[in-house]
């Protein structure tokens, strides 16, 4: 699996607004490049992500 753990400098982890506000544009840019990524703050891909049972906000992975 291709994958890669990003967050914004300067690194705040328990920040999950500040991480989430980041995976949308991530997940925005690589879906307008054709690309489509599952995040670590929502790895249903349901766009729900409150209901996330495991957060790595800073994981982002190529689905295939
Ligand atoms: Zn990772």
């Amino acid at each position: 699996m291709l994958a890669v753990d990003v967050t914004p400098y300067p690194i705040v982890w328990d920040d999950r607004e500040r991480q989430t506000l980041f995976a949308g544009f991530v997940l925005a840019t690589a879906k307008a490049m054709g690309i489509e990524l599952r995040w670590g703050g929502d790895w249903s891909m349901d766009f729900e992500v409150k209901d996330n049972q495991f957060d790595d906000l800073v994981h982002f992975e190529i689905v295939e």
